[in-house]
């Protein structure tokens, strides 16, 4: 059927190793080197090629070795015959009436991710994804009720950047660096779309490699954030290979509550989280981490809840991004009420730490966190599934 997706109940399978032409998109220095050696390029050139494909590719935005005038017009066709330069397709875009623009974009094999843009008046944000669905069942999150499909490979995360850039017309100019003219519209990343980033670590990495190299997308670490679920043994591994900063989705204060909403966290515990934690600002070299706090009425938001949260998190430079709950068609909860919300925050604030409550942007598109895939999804697991996952029984 045209335009359906056909991601659904479809569980893991191992990718074949893809035919036809490698894309250049997504490959890293070291693979981009390996790969134009391998048609030929001599030895002692290959760094000054490698440099010029790149920067072509990542610094203007050009999908077609033909324009890469500063080649020569053979070794042009050369590469056009043995790669390609390709990005996820868009399938749709559609734009809420605050500005938020939500991508539906296809990958290989037909799956569907969304990346959602958010403008602000001094920055820009984009939210990629980094797995078709997610293997891992947090109780209040959509996203959680779709099957794991597959892990994004580099190229269709990087390549979530790049159909961004190219829908806010965002190349430099030929004679211009980049971000002359004021600031970035695409000015911040965070990995915070579908799927855990941290269980398709290499990936995760790679792309992000790309859009940190200076002579290319040119984001600075310090603009990409990571959001976990709580992977604890990859999370030092972050901080030593990626050196972004942190987001944490902690969302409950003891680890009764935080097995029902995270159950992750029945195989890494609050305590062994915030150990990992505590050593990551140190280890990336990076002021503070956030933690998100996702705000359900009756479950997490008590004044109790708050004070825990405070005392938990003492000595680690931190942010409290407070939440207020997305609801989806099915959740088993409701968003905590705004005097809730805002009293929680008080505590938060009163005990040092920044504690911003999250505006729900892109609402009327359905393009807040943890709803992506709500309109487009058809098969999903049933309320019954979700709530025996949570350890909510039926009610
Ligand atoms: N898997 C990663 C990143 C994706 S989720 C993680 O869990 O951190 C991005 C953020 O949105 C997380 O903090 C997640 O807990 C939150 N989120 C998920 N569903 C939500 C919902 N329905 N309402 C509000 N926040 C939600
Ligand atoms: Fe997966 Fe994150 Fe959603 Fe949990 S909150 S189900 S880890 S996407």
């Amino acid at each position: 059927m045209n335009g359906a997706p056909i991601t659904q109940d479809v569980l893991t399978i191992p990718r074949k190793k893809p035919e036809g032409p490698v894309n250049v998109v997504g490959l890293t220095r070291d693979g981009l080197r390996e790969a134009l050696l391998s048609i030929g390029t001599p030895e002692k050139q290959v760094k000054m090629r490698l440099n010029q494909i790149w920067q072509w590719v990542y610094h203007w935005g050009v999908r077609d070795f033909d324009e890469m005038t500063n080649l020569a017009k053979d070794y042009r066709e050369r590469l056009a015959a043995n790669f390609v330069i390709e990005v996820p397709e868009v399938v749709s875009r559609e734009i809420s009436a605050d500005g938020t623009r939500k991508y539906l974009v296809r990958i290989a094999g037909g799956h569907e991710v969304e990346t959602v843009y958010i403008p602000e008046t001094d920055r820009g944000t984009l939210c990629i994804s980094s797995q078709v669905g997610c293997t891992l069942t947090c109780s209040f999150c959509h996203t959680g009720t779709q099957k794991l499909v597959r892990n994004l490979t580099a190229g269709e995360i990087v390549g979530q950047i790049m159909v961004a850039r190219d829908d806010l017309d965002e190349w430099p100019e030929r004679g211009q660096g980049t971000g002359v003219g004021g600031p970035r519209l695409l000015s911040n990343i965070v990995l915070m779309g579908m799927g855990e980033p941290l269980y398709n670590f290499e990936a995760v990495r790679d792309a992000m490699k790309i859009a940190m190299d200076g002579e290319g997308i040119s984001l600075s670490r310090r603009r990409i954030t990571l959001s976990t679920s709580g992977v604890v043994p990859e999370i030092a591994r972050t901080a030593e290979e990626i050196g972004c900063m942190l987001a944490v989705s902690f969302h409950a204060t003891t680890d009764d509550v935080r097995n029902t909403l995270v159950p992750i966290n029945r195989r890494w515990p609050i305590a062994e989280l915030l150990d990992a934690l505590r050593a990551y600002p140190k280890l990336s070299n990076s002021e503070r981490i956030t933690f998100e706090y996702v705000m359900l009425k009756g479950v997490n938001d008590s004044d109790e809840d708050a004070r825990r949260l405070v005392s938990l998190i003492k000595g680690i430079p931190a942010k409290i991004n407070l939440i207020p709950f997305n609801e989806w068609p099915g959740a088993p909860y409701e968003r905590s009420a705004w005097d809730r919300i805002e009293a929680f925050a008080d505590i938060v604030h009163k005990a040092g730490y920044a504690s911003p409550i999250r505006t729900p942007r892109g609402e009327d598109i359905m393009a807040a966190c943890g709803q992506l895939k709500s309109t487009t999804e058809r098969a999903r697991k049933s309320r019954a599934e979700i709530a025996a996952e949570a350890g909510l029984g039926q009610s």
